[in-house]
């Protein structure tokens, strides 16, 4: 049965939302506050966690990132505000995926059991060696030619992604809906970010691409350099 903690100040909402998630085979525990939450993701390592982020301690996204510097749990934000600005902030703080208030056990447990799926293929997930770069997917670990690199936890999706298709054209949008979890798109930028950080630490300019060749108009591939 997986664990979920779910951190929700509403007293309401929160035994609502553990009763619903509960009779849909999950093992909950609930906490009313950012700190309490993250002791507990340190003591007790649970598969997921749904965090909201209007929290009377600290705000959401600070919770968040204190998750992530310690932990790669899973992390669903459930956020008041429908707005582009917002969801890109919580997804490139290290969120997996968000759900707009109010929602319904349905949806949450649905977003869940997406969020475990993925993790549970990241857990198996062997390394993969595209010319002198590798990836290792348990560890979360880069090399280039034996060097290991620092990227952040995006970074590491989006060349983890891009070496699944080694050799194909990925789309921005198909980038987007994959690694960022936004399938509607919009955030072009975000993507063109991201690989310009991940160029530079990869020692090359798209000008002079090794590995990572932006097909104007279509998208960008990770190959084997000559
Ligand atoms: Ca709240």
């Amino acid at each position: 049965m997986p664990s979920v903690l779910l951190i929700e100040d509403d007293v309401r909402i929160r035994q609502s939302l553990a009763r619903a998630l509960a009779s849909r085979g999950h093992d909950v525990d609930s906490l009313a506050t950012g700190m309490e939450g993250l002791e507990y993701v340190i003591a007790n390592a649970p598969d997921a966690v749904i965090l909201d982020l209007g929290l009377p301690d600290l705000d959401g996204v600070e919770i968040l990132k204190l998750i992530r510097a310690v932990s790669q749990v899973p992390v669903i934000v459930a956020t008041a505000r429908d707005e582009e600005a917002e969801i890109v902030k919580v997804l490139d703080a290290g969120a997996d995926d968000y759900v707009v208030k109010p929602f319904s056990g349905e949806q949450i447990d649905a977003r869940l059991r997406a969020v475990l799926r993925r993790t549970d293929q990241g857990g198996a997930g062997a390394s993969v060696a595209v010319g002198d770069l590798v990836i290792d997917g348990r560890a979360r670990e880069v090399t280039l030619a034996g060097q290991s690199l620092e990227l952040t936890r995006k970074e590491f999706d989006l060349l983890a992604y891009l070496a699944d298709h080694v050799g194909d054209v990925v789309s921005k949008r198909e980038l987007l809906a994959e690694v960022w979890r936004q399938p509607y798109g919009g955030g072009d930028k975000t993507v063109d970010v991201h690989l310009s950080w991940l160029r530079k630490k990869l020692g090359e300019t798209a000008a002079e691409a090794r590995y990572l060749h932006t097909v104007r108009g279509v998208g960008v591939k990770l190959v084997i350099p000559d």
